[in-house]
């Protein structure tokens, strides 16, 4: 899954040669870290991979989380009049958690040189986005959480993987 992060273009180079060369190594590795109930275990096995490359290269990591704002329709009609402030409220306070479970989190790794952000908008956005603004080299994702449960890889891992400009780990978490 490596894209346009070295130019590998066969005519220029011997393939052998190439695949004997040592890498660059990751300078900066990101992990998107879903963070819904049933998925601490799969958040657990792709930070412990993720620590193990950028121990690796000794590279930067960065921990994301992205919260969608929640979709509500214009409810001006509706006899409940139930306040769109309410729901921006709402998304507020699950932001604020994050950024608390964040904190804790990077604290209590074993690595010094961890940022991490909770952004705002769809994990394939903020993880795309981040990654070409902070000059990510790896992502790390998990192959499903929330929208991917039931499925080999979830739609997020995927819109990542069709999408990045650099490489992708999917760590495969088990059903
Ligand atoms: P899903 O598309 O929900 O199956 O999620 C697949 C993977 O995408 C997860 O294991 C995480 O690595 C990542 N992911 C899902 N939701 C989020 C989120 N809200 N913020 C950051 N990463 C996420």
């Amino acid at each position: 899954m490596r894209e346009g992060r070295e130019d590998v273009s066969p005519t220029t180079e011997d393939p052998v040669e190439l695949a004997n060369r040592k890498p660059d190594p990751y300078r900066h590795i990101l992990v998107a870290l879903d963070f819904t109930p049933h998925s601490s275990h799969a958040l657990a096995l792709a930070l412990a991979r993720a620590l193990e490359l950028v121990r690796l290269h000794d590279s930067k990591l960065s921990l994301i989380h992205a919260v969608e704002n929640s979709f509500y329709p214009d409810l001006g009609y509706d006899p409940l009049m139930i306040d769109p402030g309410e729901f921006a409220e709402l998304d507020q306070q699950i932001h604020d958690q994050a950024v608390l479970r964040m904190e804790q989190l990077a604290k209590s790794l074993d690595y010094a040189d961890v940022q991490h952000d909770v952004l705002w908008g769809t994990p394939k956005s903020a993880v795309l986005s981040y990654a070409e603004a902070q000059k990510v080299d790896l992502i790390v994702v998990g192959s499903h959480g929330r929208h991917g449960i039931a499925k080999l890889l979830g739609s997020t891992a995927v819109a990542i993987v069709h999408s990045a400009r650099c490489d992708v780990f999917v760590v495969r978490l088990a059903e």
